[in-house]
């Protein structure tokens, strides 16, 4: 089925992708349902020619994000024997580097296409070697964006991703450097487990397809390690979350990846509860929707979650043994 979406993403140009002309550059700038297009109201894109890779010369108008330049954070190397979890600082989006005690590399999405230079940064400071899997969680453009360059940078043994397509040369780019990295995608969904020493892995949602509501779609992930648990949650929202709640899976988690940057369309009270985790961690930057929302936030405080930000905290590290876990802020 994967193949299949190749296959079209391959013989159909993705023009026609959504309304607005292009300009002398080729490309335009967008205005209107931008996140459902996997943009950032204002960001400039392209709609034909396979790339996303800025023309000569660039365009004249700067698009709004490149007021704010992304610098990568130093951060702490992995602890020996314990298992990392690194929410990293990609501005907004999500990036998560896992390490696990045996040595393992896991990474769930890898920010927007310019956070990709950032993310293997990060992987290098790291000292990752290569990766044993990497997880697309869902294909939009804040999530899905640094991927390619990660592949392009890495080997990487397995990718793992639910089975949805997406119009956007950010997603065609990243369907192309799995390609290129002679693999194939692995269904995401759930029941799915990965195979990795030490751990626990295993993928709560997508339960259910989920038609064009991309971040429905996106593939959790639950990790134990010892007595400790973890919940990523990519942008899942209220639907997921209620699947996975009437899946009786296991839930449960010390620390929550909130859904969706703190929008009000996930984390509901319901499935706050069932998680019931003792931290959480929003993985935000500067951003137009309102993330993280006053809700969300006002929700966490009223049930005593301790919660790291990735725009206040920069890149936030947990740290476990197995028995507790520990936090490591670079702000
Ligand atoms: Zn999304
Ligand atoms: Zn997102």
């Amino acid at each position: 089925m994967v193949t299949a979406i190749i296959l079209i993403l391959f013989t159909t140009n993705s023009a026609l992708a959504h309304p607005g002309r292009t300009d002398g550059s080729g490309g335009h700038t967008c205005r209107t349902n931008c996140e459902k297009w996997g943009l950032d109201q204002g960001e400039y894109h392209y709609h034909n020619g396979g790339s996303t890779k800025a023309p000569a010369p660039a365009p004249s108008k700067p698009s709004s994000k490149s007021s704010a330049v992304l610098k990568a954070d130093k951060l702490k190397p992995p602890a020996k024997g314990k298992l990392s979890v690194y929410f990293l600082n990609v501005g907004q989006g999500d990036a998560t580097f896992i390490k696990t005690a045996a040595g393992d590399d896991i990474l769930i999405d890898g920010g927007k296409n310019e956070a990709g230079n950032i993310v293997v940064n990060y992987l290098k400071q790291l000292g990752v070697d290569d990766i044993e899997v990497m997880i697309s969680t869902h294909p939009d453009a804040d999530h899905v964006g640094g991927l390619d360059t990660v592949l392009k940078s890495y080997k990487v043994e397995s990718v793992y991703a639910p089975k949805v397509s997406h119009t956007t040369d950010t997603f065609k780019d990243f369907l192309l450097a799995v390609k290129n990295e002679g693999r194939t995608i692995k269904e995401a969904k759930a029941n799915v487990s990965l195979q990795l020493k030490g751990v626990t892995a295993t993928f709560v949602a997508p339960v259910k397809t989920y038609g064009d509501d991309l971040n429905e779609w996106s593939a959790v992930l639950h990790l134990t390690y010892g007595k400790n648990s973890f919940l990523f949650t990519g942008d899942a929202e209220y639907k997921s979350e209620g699947d996975m709640i009437g899946s009786s899976q296991i839930l449960k988690a010390d620390v929550l990846k909130v859904g969706h940057h703190g929008s009000k369309s996930s984390t509901s009270t319901k499935f706050l509860e069932v998680v019931g985790p003792k931290y959480a961690v929003i993985s935000v930057g500067k951003n137009s929707y309102g993330h993280p929302t006053k809700e969300i936030l006002n929700l966490l405080k009223s049930k005593k979650v301790t919660t790291y930000r990735t725009d206040l905290n920069a890149t936030v590290t947990a740290v476990s043994d197995g028995k507790t876990i520990s936090f490591i802020k670079v702000k």
